[in-house]
């Protein structure tokens, strides 16, 4: 059914002249041409969005080119022949240009045949019903919704639904199921009942998809406002199994002699949507998804105790570069950011726990750095108590924590803090080269001043290096 009903989708200036010098050039080559897919969706809905996807029935790349012709100002287009779209990038704008084009799948690979086609064919091809709606950019017709599988309805009832049979839209390109989570997690949408069987039927299919595609949209899912939507539909989809093994050995609650531990997969999943509720910083969230990802492997059962998990913090960041490697996450600056977090996130709590000493303080702030307040965040966000009063205490807990790193680190600045002697005094001092009693020297006054044994000043430090170092039979050369 193709509705004509004129539409006027809420578009800034800059964006309707520009869409009138698309529609410009495309009279001119002669070619009809449409606004489809996310743009039309995002507007739609009032989200924000600079990403404009253009079709026409013709040649995408000469349409890109007269465009860029009609702008001036040398806009530059890129174009790839082989896939036969061009891009566009001005102002804040990117514009995607392609010709409509028929798709036929083949089972191994989720990159399709292709041959020119209509309108029609163009929006079969596209992924879900609110994708696929397009806006004539034709003069007869200009600004006319088309919209051949009612996605304006399912946008209207938040819902995620393929044009064709789903099951055969997901074996064709199972990418597709990673993006219909996405936009259930992104949008707050429901997938409809038939395509989410469809996903659960094909997750295997996922196995085709390249890991940098798959992990694409997983990072969109942490991004958007409440996460754990997106993720729990991966686990029940039966996606998690196949491309994140270790969130699944979080599921579960094992019972002995009447005893259960917390479901670590959901509470999990509330950590990383209490963390979103408070930064949109993706690693942060990565950290929230990974702190007690050690558990599993930690798990035993103490007839005295019950259920503990001892060491699943140092257990967990040993994992964390692993699944980096796997998921092709970045390797370097953020995973260490991630594993260091994952590994310190007891460290607060243990504070709360004792009569806290300077010392105590001192290391936590020298262990955490510069990501002490993101440290702070993650311990807060760990909180999934249902009981007030408990989550109050907690709460009040980490605040006096929080002010006593405030007071230790105006009196000591130890975050960023470097002994005053370095490696280079102790090599000078005892006609050392680079070697394990350097170390051992560097280490020791590090703890010293860590401690609290002796103040953090060269003198004091200096002292305290030429004792240790007579224990060691060293002795200043001169
Ligand atoms: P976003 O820009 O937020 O990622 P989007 O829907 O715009 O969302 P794009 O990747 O920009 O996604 O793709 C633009 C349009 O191309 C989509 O709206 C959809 O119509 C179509 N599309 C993208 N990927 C697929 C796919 N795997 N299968 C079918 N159609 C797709
Ligand atoms: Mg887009």
């Amino acid at each position: 059914m193709i509705s004509r009903k004129p539409i006027d989708i809420p578009c800034t200036l800059q964006e309707r002249k520009v869409l009138e010098q698309i529609a410009m050039a495309a009279r001119e080559l002669g070619v009809p041409c449409y606004l489809i897919g996310g743009f039309v969706r995002d507007k739609l809905l009032n989200r924000n969005t600079k990403d404009m996807d253009v079709v026409c029935v013709g040649d995408g790349i000469a349409l890109a080119h007269k465009v860029a012709s009609i702008i001036g100002e040398n806009v530059p287009v890129n174009f790839f022949k082989t896939y036969g779209t061009a891009q566009i990038k001005w102002n804040e704008l990117e514009i995607e240009f392609v010709g409509a084009r028929k798709e036929s799948y083949r089972d191994h690979s989720r990159n399709p045949e292709v041959e020119a086609g209509t309108l029609q064919d163009d929006q079969l091809r596209r992924d879900f019903t609110i994708n696929a709606m397009a806006v004539s950019l034709k003069e007869d017709d200009y600004g006319s919704l088309l919209d051949p599988f009612n996605g304006l309805a399912d946008l209207d009832q938040k819902l995620i639904r393929t044009p064709l049979e789903p099951s055969q839209t997901f074996s064709d390109d199972p990418l597709r199921m990673m993006r219909a989570i996405r936009f259930a997690s992104q949008l707050q949408f429901t997938i409809h009942p038939d395509a989410f069987t469809a996903i659960q039927e094909n997750a295997h299919r996922i196995k085709i998809v390249s890991q940098e595609r798959i992990t694409d949209e997983f990072n969109k899912i942490m991004l958007s406002t409440k996460p754990s939507v997106g993720l729990d539909l991966l686990y029940r989809g039966g996606l998690m199994k196949i491309i994140f093994p270790q969130m699944i050995d979080l599921v579960g609650v094992e019972m002995v002699e009447g005893k259960g531990h917390k479901d670590n997969f959901y509470h999990t999943l509330q950590v990383v949507d209490n963390i979103s509720r408070h930064t949109k910083d993706l690693w942060l969230r990565w950290a929230a998804l990974l702190h007690d990802i050690g558990k599993p492997a930690t798990k035993r059962f103490e007839p005295a105790h019950g259920w503990t998990f001892h060491g699943h913090d140092a257990v967990g960041g040993k994992m964390v570069p692993r699944i980096f490697a796997r998921l092709k996450l970045p390797q370097h600056e953020k995973m260490r950011l991630v594993k260091k977090l994952v590994e310190l996130h007891l460290r607060p709590i243990s504070l709360t726990k004792e009569s806290i000493t300077d010392s105590a303080i001192r290391r936590l702030l020298f262990d955490a750095g510069d990501d002490i307040d993101a440290l702070m965040m993650l311990c807060e966000a760990d909180i999934t108590s249902k009981n007030r009063a408990k989550v109050k205490r907690y709460l009040e807990n980490f605040e006096l924590v929080r002010q006593r790193l405030k007071e230790v680190e105006e009196s000591d600045r130890i975050r960023n803090w470097q002994p005053p002697v370095t490696g280079e005094v102790i090599m000078e001092t005892f006609g050392l080269q680079p070697c394990k009693q350097v170390g051992d020297l560097k280490n020791a006054i590090r703890e010293a001043i860590l401690d609290g044994e002796i103040p953090n000043t060269y003198e004091a430090a200096y002292a305290f290096m030429l004792e240790k170092a007579g224990a060691m039979d060293l002795h200043p050369v001169k």
